[in-house]
């Protein structure tokens, strides 16, 4: 423990999340794409070329990759036109794999985002209007621009004692760069969006400045399917299930018999 803290709580102090806002604090995504690469390449050493075109792949891997992210093909027909040119129609493209050029906020994050305004009505402190920066505190309560100085003099320094007051010191309040004109696009310094590019104060700050509506949000979600008419799939079961005679009709009809019985004597 001496050596963890001499090391990385003093000599390194600032390897913490959330350091170095806007740079990338891991190499997972360019492991990803090797990945794909050396799948593609079949694991075998080749030129740059091979991106371009090859034997095996005469359009070459950029082409390809770009194919299967394309939302329509070309398809050419055998039929020519007045030109004598084969005519040309574009086809959507089924498979197409998605291309995200912004966070994906999904109706879980948006509903999240709704519970935590509802409980906590987290309060935004406009720290400068020309860069829409804006600060909210983890406790909900309403933060000062004294606090948000002392904070960014505590962050520089890095003058922590032990982790716990580190993490608590770090994430003590947030620091939001909302993107006015592509709302997706903001930034927070919390840890959902250092990690997944997505948090709900960028929704709860949207919705406060209009960019973003929880109704209409609201509105896009698909309604559940109603029940199909008939019986369920246990019902069905129940109902083909051939009906056995209960001991009560039994014992009824024995009954029922012996007292005939008796009439008839
Ligand atoms: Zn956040």
């Amino acid at each position: 423990m001496d050596y963890f803290q001499k090391q990385w709580a003093e000599n390194n102090n600032g390897w913490f999340e959330g350091y170095a806002p806007g740079l990338p604090s891991q190499s997972n995504s360019i492991e990803a794409t090797h990945r794909v690469m050396k799948k593609d390449l079949k694991h075998k050493k080749s030129r740059l070329s091979v991106f371009c075109h090859s034997q095996e792949k005469p359009h070459g891997l950029v082409y390809e990759w770009s194919m299967q992210r394309a939302s329509h093909h070309k398809l050419r027909s055998k039929e020519k036109d007045d030109d004598g040119q084969p005519i040309v129609q574009l086809a959507s493209n089924k498979n197409q794999k998605v291309f995200y050029t912004k966070p994906d906020y999904s109706d879980k994050v948006v509903d999240a985002a709704y519970k935590h305004k509802i409980e906590h009505s987290p309060v935004f402190l406009c720290i400068s209007e020309k860069d829409c920066v804006y600060l909210t505190a983890r406790d909900g309560h309403e933060p000062t621009k004294e606090e948000y100085k002392s904070y960014l003099e505590r962050l520089k320094s890095c003058d922590w004692d032990d982790l716990d007051e580190l993490n608590e010191d770090v994430n003590s309040f947030y620091i939001i760069n909302l993107n006015e004109k592509d709302w997706e696009n903001s930034r927070c310094t919390c840890e959902s969006c250092l990690k997944d590019l997505v948090c709900y104060h960028v929704v709860i700050l949207a919705a406060k400045r209009r960019l973003f509506s929880f109704e209409q949000a609201a509105m896009r979600k698909p309604l559940t399917a109603k029940a199909p008419r008939g019986p369920t799939k246990m019902g069905k079961n129940c109902l083909n299930k051939p009906v056995e005679k209960s001991a009560y009709a039994q014992t009824t009809n024995e009954t029922q018999s012996k007292c005939l019985g008796r009439f008839s004597c």
